[in-house]
């Protein structure tokens, strides 16, 4: 799994990090989106999903 964020359109909700902290934080100043691991580990793959269900902005997507 590969994710893909286009943090230009990221409204900075901060949903993504409550589902998948080890994977997503956010920017102190701006509030956007950082991906932590563009490659995350299996075992959390179903939180990456998790976070692409609940993004507002619909920014999150990912290559299986
Ligand atoms: S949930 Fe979506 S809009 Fe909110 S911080 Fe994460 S990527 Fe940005």
């Amino acid at each position: 799994m590969k994710i893909k964020v286009d943090a230009t359109k990221c409204i900075g909700a901060g949903l993504c990090v409550v589902a998948a902290p080890e994977v997503f934080s956010q920017n102190e100043d701006d509030g956007l989106v950082i991906v932590l691991q563009e490659s995350p580990p299996p075992h959390l793959h179903e939180a990456c999903r998790e976070a692409a269900r609940l993004c507002p902005a619909l920014v999150i997507s990912f290559d299986e």
